[in-house]
């Protein structure tokens, strides 16, 4: 049989900006103003595989990478380190045109539908211009094209005429998906999609991105930082602490032994509907550090209730114990 290429690979991937901090000191008359530049570790090192129709969910603290995860997997910034593989071809050192004709395969959906939503654009206008800009179709074939999309992600087609603000968030965010969806994308890159919707319109935008991966195969890197709403759509799950992946493994092994101390703090602090489910507390003291002055060892140490001395100088890699990748020295111990 032959073997089906991955849509997307990432290897070693990282990602630091300089970034310029204004340095003040001074008595009471004066202030000195001095410019040098520190180095943001965004990302440092994340390296995963997505299958065609799996979805990956990333999920973690804000801070921990996630978003600058998503910029880099759309090709729309130049990684410092590591390389994006997309259907098995390096993005690295690619031309721009090269660059761009990966790039439609490539789409995201973002937090704020408004935001990335043309107000001033009716429906169905916005949802041809990816068609427009990216294929040969003609007129007719992109109208209907249009009337195709909406349907599949429930829009009336009398819709097609009206502008975002006529529109409630969760139909703004089915526009949204709609628009990302028109080139048939193999990869969707969705930035907390559901996070600014109402409880009850969270689980229909979920199912929806459900539907459209049974219909179109799609492969969907999902951030988020809900532990509940990544349990209703991943297949397997990145759990990400101050720009590296701290365990990868299946949904289900995940949810039922978390072996990474900070995957179980994340998971004991979810609300469970079922008392059964509900975990002992795993209290994460402290606030994340900054990726600005980032921990010797691991670093996780300082907000770790399991740290050691070895944690302190050395950093665990992410390493194989039964079906999970976990960093953590001690994590056959801890469980
Ligand atoms: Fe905690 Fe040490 Fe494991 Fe890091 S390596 S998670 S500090 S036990």
């Amino acid at each position: 049989m032959e073997e089906q290429t991955i849509p997307l690979e990432v290897n070693a991937l990282t990602r630091h900006y300089d970034a310029p901090t204004s340095l003040f000191s001074g008595g009471m008359f004066w202030k000195k103003h001095q410019q040098e530049s520190q180095v943001v570790k965004a990302l440092n090192g994340v390296s995963f595989t997505l299958r065609k129709g799996e979805t990956l969910a990333v999920v973690g603290e804000s801070g921990c990478g996630k978003s600058t995860l998503a910029r880099q997997l759309t090709l729309l910034e130049i990684p410092t380190s590591g390389d994006v593989i997309i259907n098995g071809k390096s993005t690295t050192n690619l031309s721009s045109q090269s660059l761009k004709a990966l790039r439609s395969k490539v789409q995201m959906v973002f937090q704020n539908p408004y935001a990335s939503l043309n107000p001033r654009a009716k429906i169905a206008k916005q949802l041809e211009e990816p068609l427009i800009i990216n294929t040969t179709l003609s007129s007719f074939e992109r109208k209907e094209k249009v009337k195709e999309m909406m349907n599949k992600v429930g829009l009336r087609p009398e819709f097609a005429e009206r502008y975002p603000h006529m529109f409630s968030g969760g139909q703004r965010q089915r526009i949204a998906i709609a628009r990302a969806m028109m080139l048939e994308p193999q990869i969707v890159i969705a930035d907390e999609p559901t996070s600014a919707l109402d409880v009850s319109i969270q689980a229909q935008v979920l199912n929806l991105f459900m539907d459209l991966q049974d219909l179109l195969d799609t492969s969907y890197v999902f951030i988020s930082h809900n532990l509940s709403v990544v349990e209703h759509i991943a297949s397997n799950v990145m759990v990400m602490y101050l720009g590296r992946a701290v365990e990868i493994s299946t949904k289900e092994t995940l949810y039922q032994t978390p072996l990474h101390p900070y995957t179980k703090a994340l998971l004991s602090a979810t609300p469970m509907i079922y008392p059964e489910d509900r975990r002992i507390k795993i209290p994460i003291v402290g606030e994340l550090p900054s990726p600005l002055n980032l921990p010797d060892g691991c670093a996780f140490h300082k907000r770790c209730p399991f740290a050691t001395e070895q944690c302190k100088v050395q950093t665990p890699e992410l390493r194989t114990i039964g079906t999970s990748q976990v960093a953590c020295h001690h994590a056959e111990e801890i469980n």
